[in-house]
């Protein structure tokens, strides 16, 4: 992302309610962000268009919400506490630590001629040791090794410890699929570049359970149906590809894995947004092993059981949302106007504010009637009522946090009972009655 686009969005962000930094007023804490009224509803919306699609459009996919904190053996069982891990060097003169295939290192840590790319010192650079991501916590109130507990890396553990519990209580056959949206925490060594990648983050992930054998045509179902998904996001079709893994970069419970990435521009360019992975019977064979409980399927028609094989999708809403920004954000000239416009040309679906309702003067009846059709409105979608400031600008603040309507009441409104309605993009202008502007901004929206 070119580093103004990205200093733009955080600057925007902050000024018009979308993402804060965490504890700010002491200083800030490293790489966790809080989201404000409209970053809310933008995430909202998002998750709740993953949700629709994945689970409620569906009757092959159940919903789940597991708990953050686990049994410990279920991260030994995965495979976390002895592999989640990055290799990490730090720098002995100003302590700053580095992930070792940080780009920006000279030379080999650990020998004299490895120079830190933050302080300059040459030979300061220890060699690389394993670090563990996971963030380690206590349970209850004895501090020992004993109640060790860790905040949970990624939500799909949630999901195969309760394979069984979902399969059984609602009667699914092979091929199904388990969804959950949460939040999951990694104690990431270079986190960066605004929320792609923070230390606490959240995770649509959907673990499809199928038979052995039919894993690899599932991994492309479903490669093609997460791309198509964020295509109906409106983010740019140049702006995304598939980067399929070769065989080397495959992690070992992996049959296959692809991700789909997004064109962030500048240092960080294409980067992965979604994660697709055929994970084989890894997951459920190891809880098998590791608790002793068998997590078998029984294929009644064939009368065989066997443990599914599991194809995975995996991905961020946070970064999604990054996505989502650096695609709608544009500067604009407008054409006979002085002053240019800031837009977050968002699919109207997403955007956190549907309509704006402004009363052309705060006179005449207007604030009145603008008022009560703004109070109708929100019955159905966000609206935002302003009444202060030139109609102009009242429209800028809206294009700049990318709400698709705006609705004013003129002089005319008063005698014939019509509103104008301006769309965003296109900046045209109609009349419509005031009474149809809910199901006409509702049915666009749909669309
Ligand atoms: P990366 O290689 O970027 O660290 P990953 O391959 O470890 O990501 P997965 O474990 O497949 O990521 O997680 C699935 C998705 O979760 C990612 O595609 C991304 O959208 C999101 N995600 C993972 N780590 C972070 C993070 N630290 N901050 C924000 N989102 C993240």
């Amino acid at each position: 992302m070119p580093t103004d686009v990205l200093e733009s969005l955080v600057s925007l962000c902050k000024r018009r309610g979308f993402i804060f930094q965490s504890s700010e007023i002491y200083g800030g804490v490293g790489s966790v962000w809080d989201y404000g009224p409209l970053g809310i509803e933008l995430k909202r919306n998002l998750q709740d268009r993953w949700w629709k699609s994945m689970v409620r459009a569906r009757d092959d996919i159940e919903g789940l919400d597991s708990g953050i904190l686990m049994h410990p053996r279920v991260w030994e069982a995965s495979g976390h506490v002895g592999g989640f891990v990055d290799p990490l060097v730090d720098c002995k003169n100003c302590k700053r630590r580095f992930r070792a295939d940080e780009p920006t290192i000279k030379g080999t840590p650990g020998e004299p001629d490895a120079q830190c790319p933050s302080c300059g010192m040459k030979g300061t650079l220890s060699a690389p040791r394993q670090f563990n991501m996971m963030f380690k916590t206590f349970m209850g109130p004895v501090e020992d090794t004993a109640a060790v507990v860790y905040l949970r890396p990624e939500t799909a553990q949630g999901t195969y410890v309760n394979f069984l519990n979902v399969q059984q209580s609602m009667r699914k056959k092979v091929p199904f699929g388990i969804a959950q949206i949460g939040k999951a925490f990694r104690n990431e060594i270079t986190p960066g570049n605004f929320i792609f990648r923070t230390r606490e983050f959240e995770q649509m992930e959907m673990q499809f359970f199928v038979e052995p054998g039919t894993d690899m045509k599932w991994f492309e179902y479903w490669r093609d149906e997460r791309m198509r998904w964020h295509r109906g996001l409106g983010l740019r079709e140049d702006r995304l590809r598939f980067y399929d893994q070769r065989k080397d970069e495959l992690a070992h419970y992996a049959r296959a894995a692809c991700d789909i990435q997004f064109d962030f521009g500048g240092s960080l360019g294409f980067a992965e947004i979604e994660g697709v992975h055929n994970r084989g019977d890894f997951d459920l064979g190891r809880h098998q092993e590791f608790s002793g409980k068998k997590l078998e399927y029984f294929d009644q028609p064939n009368n065989r059981r066997y443990i599914p094989y599991v194809v995975e999708t995996a991905v961020g809403p946070n970064r999604t949302l990054l996505a989502l920004l650096v695609s709608a954000y544009r500067e604009e000239i407008v054409e006979g106007e002085a002053e240019g416009r800031t837009v977050l040309g968002f699919h109207p679906a997403l955007a956190p504010v549907k309509a704006g309702v402004f009363p052309l003067v705060k006179k005449d009846g207007m604030p009145e009637m603008a008022e009560k059709i703004a109070t109708d409105l929100r019955k159905q979608f966000p609206v935002f009522y302003d009444e202060s400031g030139a109609i102009g600008r009242r429209y800028r603040r809206q294009d700049e946090i990318g709400t698709p309507y705006c609705l004013t009441v003129d002089g005319q409104s008063i005698t014939d009972g019509t509103v104008t309605i301006r769309d965003r993009d296109t900046l045209a202008q109609e009349r419509v009655a005031a009474e149809r502007v809910g199901e006409v901004i509702v049915s666009r929206i749909a669309s």
